[in-house]
């Protein structure tokens, strides 16, 4: 359905994709976990339908986002809710006048040459997607809590690769099916005191299939926990691949596990990274688990890691990431006490913005039917407006081998024990480790553009170049390079599914 051009358009979409999206190694905040929930138009009360309404961040709060499209469309975010619209340019013009405060009609009857009464419904349509908030009071919709907790299992530090840029160390060290279970129970009882509705486990290592067996044991008891409470269970695999095999499939397939696969490149620019302890790279056995993984029907999210030394691989793995239809995230190389020193990691900024950029024309050529929104900015995630770049310290709990609590994966040697009666309590009372400030509370990040989206990316990366964590991160630039063209191909995306 071509979108016309003669009176006032607008498309409202929800942003945050319905299926399944890539897996990086963090959980983002965002309104699949909290954030403000959808502010439909049926949340308008007829109060506010009669007030003035504004652009959000006229005053205070995240801006909203937009982007110009070819044929006079733009595609523009609301940083109050994971929608946003596609409009043409009438609704563009519409849409700026509330940059000021203005009633509804009143902006309607002085956008001359269209019929007064589209215009009302296109600012209605507007006000329903979050693109305008009243002057007073709230904004439409309501403040929802996250509803999924995440935790994240570590089988064992043991692994069959040496990744230049892992954070793990790499000792013999294993988690027991008790300790894997009481994780579990301690996880399970955390959502019911807390009142989460989902737990979401992802299983981790090390390589969590070295200990498949008793992965497999640990996620029937978890949705047994999951049945006896009541409480919704998803389960994901991070796995580099390469000792997977068609019986390993099939029970995740049995188990409804997802499995994460960790590709870098094609060939060389995999192998740089992702090597045995022999030094053998390793992407022809992670190629051959994917290609394996889809031939008995499992479609493998993958987990892209870009450091300066992979970037220039990028769009040759684009090409062959489209070409088989597989739902990905592009993450960034964090630099961590294991990792540095090792040659071609650290982010050049030239380098990494080249290679995003190569890969994001690759898309471009390709776009695919799922959106991308969530998967081409690293931390940052335009699927949804969020206030914190990760869970940490929120929803968010992590357990060692040996089943002490840690903040986040990345400081592992940052633990202390289980004991507590209830673990999340206790890792968001915990002061010491990484701080997972609010954007708005980061001086840079509470008067950017893309601050809904991005929340000054990830904690541990800013504190390592800026030894504190109320700044933006050490990769703004990039950040602030990368959005608008991410956002930019998701307006294609949409616009040759209506153009169409
Ligand atoms: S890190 Fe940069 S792009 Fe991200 S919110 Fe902060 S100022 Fe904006
Ligand atoms: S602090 Fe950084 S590494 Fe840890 S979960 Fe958050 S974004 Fe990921």
């Amino acid at each position: 359905m071509p979108i016309p051009l003669s009176t006032p358009f607008v498309l409202p979409i929800q942003t945050q994709a319905i299926d399944a999206q890539g897996q990086c190694d963090c959980d983002c905040d965002c309104a699949c976990t909290g954030g403000l929930a959808y502010a439909n138009s049926e949340a308008i009360t007829p109060a506010q339908e009669n007030g003035k309404w504004v652009m959000p961040g006229k005053f205070a709060g995240p801006r909203l986002a937009q982007v110009s499209l070819p044929g006079e469309r733009w595609l523009a975010l609301s940083p109050l809710a994971p929608s946003g619209a596609l409009m043409n340019a009438p609704a563009a013009r519409l849409l700026e006048s509330f940059a000021a405060p203005r009633t509804w009609r009143s902006a309607a009857d002085e956008l001359t040459g269209f019929d007064a009464e589209a215009s009302l419904q296109a600012a209605r349509q507007m006000a329903g997607c979050g693109l305008l908030t009243p002057q007073e009071g709230a904004p439409a919709g309501q403040q929802a809590q996250p509803q999924t907790l995440s935790a994240w299992l570590h089988l064992t530090d043991r692994c069959n690769l040496r990744c230049s840029y892992c954070y793990l160390p790499h000792q013999p060290r294993d988690m027991s099916l008790e300790t894997g279970q009481a994780a579990l129970r301690a996880t399970f009882a955390a959502a019911q005191a807390h009142g989460y509705q989902n737990v979401k486990v992802k299983y981790a290592g090390g390589e969590p299939l070295l200990r498949a067996e008793q992965l497999f044991d640990l996620q029937r008891y978890a949705a047994e926990l999951a049945e006896q409470k009541q409480i919704a269970l998803q389960g994901v695999v991070l796995s580099n691949g390469v000792s997977l095999t068609p019986a390993m499939v099939g029970a995740l397939q049995t188990l409804n596990l997802r499995l994460a696969i960790s590709l870098d490149g094609l060939g060389a620019t995999h192998d740089r990274q992702r090597a045995f302890p022999d030094g053998r790279g390793s992407a022809a056995k992670a190629l051959g688990a994917i290609e394996m993984a889809l031939d008995h029907g499992l479609t493998p999210e993958l987990s892209i890691t870009v450091s300066s030394g992979s970037a220039s691989g990028l769009p040759q793995l684009m090409d062959w990431v489209l070409e088989r239809s597989l739902p990905f995230t592009l993450n960034f190389y964090r630099e961590n006490d294991l990792s540095t020193g090792q040659a071609g990691l650290s982010l050049d900024e030239r380098a990494i913005i080249e290679g995003m950029l190569a890969a994001y024309r690759v898309i471009e050529e390709r776009l695919p039917r799922r959106s991308l929104l969530g998967s081409l900015t690293d931390r940052a995630n335009l699927s949804a407006p969020h206030s914190r770049t990760c869970g940490v310290g929120q929803n968010y709990l992590v357990f060692d081998p040996q089943g002490q609590l840690a903040r986040c994966q990345m400081q592992l040697g940052q633990t202390f024990p289980l004991a507590a009666p209830d673990p999340l309590a206790a890792v968001q009372a915990e002061r010491r480790g990484v701080q997972n400030l609010p954007a708005s509370s980061k001086k840079g990040c509470d008067d950017c553009q893309w601050q809904a989206w991005c929340s000054g990316g990830c904690p541990l990366a800013t504190y390592r170049v800026r030894q504190r964590y109320d700044a933006p991160s050490p990769h703004c630039n990039i950040y602030q390079t990368l959005l608008p063209a991410a956002l930019r191909l998701e307006g294609l995306r949409l616009l040759r599914k209506y153009d169409a």
